[in-house]
């Protein structure tokens, strides 16, 4: 008899299960742990947490946790019950009706465990556990594919997917995530359903996107399995444009722009921080639109360019970001990587107070990150990174950046007219105060030649 593994998890967790797992068998109910929980336990991962499948209907499960529960998913049979500093999802064993909408199912009808592993999603997300004794119970072949590595939709592939088409992006998720391989039926329905993802709410598709970018261990293949579906063409058409952007090879021997993204995300070990992970995949993003094949101005030699493509890859960052629904602070901070993920070439030619500026940004420490990643999946110069990480402990001990002396609203008092020619001004202020050439009010004034 296989048992579940839970000694890789949080034992507080693991006992606020049991008990409230306790509490429905001692009111008669038939009581099991279902769903990742129990994946992941057979496979020896940490579980995060832990859903409990009953036969006890919602009233029932209101009834034995008087007061200690919440019925927000009561339609769908589920109640939230609260155990100390934990929650668990309490489900009523179901089968889920005709699906209406690509995503939910029109009713559901309260059934018995063999119905409740049918309508899950995959083999491996099938398989109940008996929360005192941990052995398995598995109706739908689940173990067998832990054992071989295997996601397999539960029943006929095409119908399953067809039933809610999220599903297409959590089998690419759980194969990246697990290292585990798409059995082939469920793999060719994905690929004839891909266009259908788009019918699910951006916010889902972003959730399960940036998860499965953050928490693989290998995003690139990922990043693959997404492409070659066409799934990914469906909510990021501007990642995959960056398939077969080739690129000067003396600076890029890894090949093309995908290729090098893939190698950079593959190179943070999981779980990445979303700022990075999104920042290194869209640092490149302008390169399919600002390509061009043509002679420096000064030296005159060929080769293939970009110009501009950090600034343009911001704007189209912020276009994805917003489209994708995700949140602005996100948004912002990628966007600072984007921008910025070319300036450490120049680094030592900078002049100290733009070099200050720059190591000074919020996100410099990913920044960083990112810049080293860019350099070591292409042609492996560092000297840029390492000039900057110097340069970035030697400020260290010097105080944080002052606020600026002169502020605009005492340019306004001076007399100056609010606009894009005052920002110049201020920021030429400032870069001066951080030389150490502007040290007083009165400076500035003479500085601006006002008496
Ligand atoms: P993780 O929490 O790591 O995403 P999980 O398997 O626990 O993995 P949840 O979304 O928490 O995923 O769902 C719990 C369980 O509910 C799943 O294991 C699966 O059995 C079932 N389930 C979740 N989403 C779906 C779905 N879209 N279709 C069918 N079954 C699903
Ligand atoms: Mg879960």
């Amino acid at each position: 008899m296989v048992k579940a593994d839970f000694s890789r998890s949080d034992q507080a967790l693991l006992e606020a299960a049991s008990a409230t797992a306790r509490k429905l068998a001692d009111a008669g109910h038939t009581v099991l742990f279902a769903g990742g929980c129990v994946r992941d336990a057979l496979c020896r991962r940490p579980v995060k947490d832990i859903d409990i499948a009953t036969s006890a209907r919602p009233e029932e499960v209101e009834a034995v946790f008087k007061g200690r529960s919440v019925s927000v998913g009561k339609a769908f049979g589920v109640i939230v019950v609260l155990c100390g500093r934990y929650q668990f999802d309490v489900a009523t064993f179901r089968n889920d009706g005709a699906y209406i909408d690509g995503r939910h199912p029109e009713q559901i009808h309260f059934s018995c465990p063999e119905e409740d592993a049918q309508r899950r999603d995959f083999t491996i997300n099938g398989i109940f556990c008996d929360p005192f004794s941990r052995e398995i119970i598995d109706y739908v072949g689940g173990l067998a594919d832990i054992e071989r590595g295997i996601i397999r939709a539960i029943g006929s592939a095409r119908e399953r997917l067809e039933e809610d088409h999220l599903r297409m992006l959590r089998a690419v998720r759980f194969a990246a995530v697990m290292e585990f391989t798409i059995e082939a039926q469920t793999w060719q329905a994905i690929c004839a359903l891909a266009p259908r993802i788009s019918r699910v709410s951006v916010e889902r598709i972003a959730k399960e996107f940036v998860r499965t970018l953050c928490e693989a261990p290998q995003p690139s293949i990922a990043l693959n399995m997404l492409r070659e579906s066409g799934l990914l063409v469906q909510f990021l058409p501007e990642v995959v444009a960056l398939y077969g952007v080739e690129q000067p090879p003396q600076f890029h021997p890894e090949g093309d722009v995908w290729t090098h993204t893939g190698m950079m995300l593959d190179g943070v070990e999981a779980p990445r921080d979303p700022v990075l992970a999104l920042g290194i995949l869209f640092h490149d993003i302008g390169k399919p639109v600002t390509y061009s094949y043509q002679a420096h101005p000064k030296t005159g030699e060929k080769r293939i360019r970009f110009m501009c493509h950090a600034e343009k890859g911001v704007k189209m960052t912020g276009n994805i970001m917003s489209r994708l629904k995700l949140p602005n602070s996100l948004m912002v901070a990628v966007q600072e990587l984007v921008g910025h993920h070319m300036r450490f070439i120049d680094a030592h030619k900078m002049r100290r107070a733009t070099l200050r500026r720059l190591l000074g940004l919020d996100n410099i420490h990913h920044l960083l990150e990112l810049n080293r990643l860019d350099s070591l999946c292409s042609n492996g110069d560092l000297s840029g990174w390492e000039f900057a990480v110097d340069q970035f402990e030697a400020l260290k001990d010097e105080p944080a950046l002052p606020p600026p002396l002169v502020t605009g609203r005492i340019l306004i008092e001076w007399g100056f007219k609010p606009g894009p020619q005052m920002g110049l001004l201020l920021k030429k202020l400032y870069d001066a105060q951080l030389e150490g050439q502007l040290t007083t009010l009165e400076h500035a004034r003479k500085m601006l030649r006002l008496r």
